[in-house]
């Protein structure tokens, strides 16, 4: 959600019951998190978090100075997530916050979880952005948090509905976490070419890019990422030096700004194949909210059959 987590669709997300969290690497600095964090809360009364992403940068973030602003500004909930996020961890904890951790293996699962975090994000490989190197589904990842976690998990990578809600729930996830559904939102402050862009696309208009660099990233198929994957493929593979100015996160702001899907890269996940329409967040929530309970309730019913077997 890097250019796209900020305070109109955070305030959004939590004011339709959902926790809205802002992205601080989104903010150029600590200081204008701050501002960032002050806009939202005049925006919503409800609670809402905030993100810190620990992964390769070509700018080496202020990690701790965003903590410390968020802190200052009274914010305790934190999503963490990317490389040893540990330092953080202890000082969250320190300050009476809870943390949630986002990862996309039961091992880095169970490290957080020894780490002392609250709640664990379980990002299978479906997912927009940095799915790891192991390339584990959804589906699977979460049966296996259901066997080895002892801390609440909730879903992430693939998530756009009531049947995604439902489908996770039934494998032991306490809730969903969605980042690409959101942006097609009508409150997600990106362009709206690019909003019609993931309600034309389909689940086969994402590709991996950064897979020769250790540092995978599944974003929306275009000119540029094509381009970016078809340098990785020359023989004798790429240096990161080689796409960078292709891959930059400044560039890929400008997708969003100026509605061209083709200007750079942008994070989207295969739920772009689910997506139809760009409601409100609370259309959406409550949309999502009873698909899952019809869901649940058709499910209920298959039981019946059993039970008259039996008798
Ligand atoms: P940026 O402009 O610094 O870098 C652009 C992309 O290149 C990012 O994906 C980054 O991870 C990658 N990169 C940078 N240096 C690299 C290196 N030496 N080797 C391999 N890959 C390298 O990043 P940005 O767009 O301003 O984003 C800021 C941070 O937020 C980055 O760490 C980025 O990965 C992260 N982010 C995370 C997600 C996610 O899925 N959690 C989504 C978007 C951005």
């Amino acid at each position: 959600m890097q250019w796209v987590g900020l305070p109109p669709l955070a305030a959004a997300v939590s004011n339709a019951g959902g926790l809205g969290i802002l992205t601080a690497l989104t903010q150029p600095n600590p200081e204008a998190l701050r501002q960032a964090i002050r806009e939202t809360r005049k925006l919503t009364s409800k609670n809402f978090g905030v993100n810190i992403t620990l992964l390769p940068t070509i700018n080496p973030p202020d990690y701790e100075g965003y903590a410390k602003v968020a802190i200052e500004e009274g914010v305790r909930i934190f999503e963490t997530a990317g490389n040893s996020p540990g330092k953080l961890i202890k000082y969250f904890k320190d300050n009476g916050c809870i943390v949630i951790h986002k990862c996309t293996t039961i091992r880095h699962a169970k490290s957080a979880q020894r780490l002392g975090v609250d709640v664990l994000s379980i990002d299978g490989f479906e997912c927009a952005g940095h799915p790891g190197e192991e390339d584990i589904g959804g589906l699977v990842l979460l049966a296996r948090a259901a066997q080895e976690l002892q801390i609440p998990y909730i879903s992430s990578g693939g998530i756009a509905d009531g049947r995604g809600l439902a489908a996770s729930l039934a494998l032991g996830a306490a809730g969903a976490n969605m980042g690409t559904r959101f942006m097609c939102t009508v409150e997600a402050p990106i362009h709206q070419n690019i909003k019609e862009k993931i309600v034309a696309s389909t689940e086969q208009d994402t590709v991996h890019i950064f897979r020769t660099l250790h540092n995978t990233a599944r974003v929306f198929k275009n000119k540029v990422s094509t381009e970016v994957v078809s340098i990785e493929r020359r023989p004798g593979g790429a240096k990161f030096e080689d796409v960078r100015e292709l891959v930059s996160g400044a560039r890929g702001k400008k997708v969003y700004e100026t509605g061209d899907p083709d200007y750079g890269i942008w994070s989207a996940g295969v739920s772009v194949g689910l997506i139809k329409d760009i409601p409100t967040c609370e259309e959406l929530l409550k949309r999502i909210e009873k698909e899952a309970e019809e869901v649940i309730d058709g499910l209920a019913k298959l039981k019946v059959p059993n039970e008259k077997a039996k008798l």
